[in-house]
């Protein structure tokens, strides 16, 4: 079973809701796991999700972790381009832990579209 985690920062929340529902089918044979609110968000729209800690208490940083050990085979994270957020830092070494282990990352729906596709298909 594939292994993605998804992360939504505030203002992305809405959509993220809206991409798992319209993937609905694919993220029942994933094995998902969250930031706190992401998965609350993610558990209320139906599916099984694993939660870590909320993203500003740890949570991208647990993820972040989980990248670098290669626990994860892609990450789903719906950044706000437009806000300041106090756990930026953590933010910036979950991407450069991607990009270091070569783990699939996507930031908006778009790219997220292609990389389903991609691994389900
Ligand atoms: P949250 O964290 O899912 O707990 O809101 C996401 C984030 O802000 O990185």
């Amino acid at each position: 079973m594939k292994r993605i985690a998804i992360i939504a920062h505030d203002g992305r929340k809405a959509e993220m809701v809206g991409f798992l529902k319209d993937n609905g089918e694919i993220f029942s044979h994933v094995k998902l796991v969250a930031t706190g609110t992401t998965g609350q968000y993610a558990q209320r729209a139906g599916l099984e999700v694993e939660l870590k800690l909320s993203g500003p208490l740890g949570g991208d940083a647990q993820i972040a972790a989980m990248v670098a050990e290669h626990a994860l085979d892609a990450v789903i994270f719906f950044r706000d381009p437009l806000g300041k957020h106090p756990h930026e830092p953590d933010v910036q070494m979950l991407m450069r832990l991607c990009d270091l282990h070569n783990i699939p990352l996507a930031t908006n729906p778009a790219t997220a579209g292609y990389l389903l596709k991609g691994m389900f298909e």
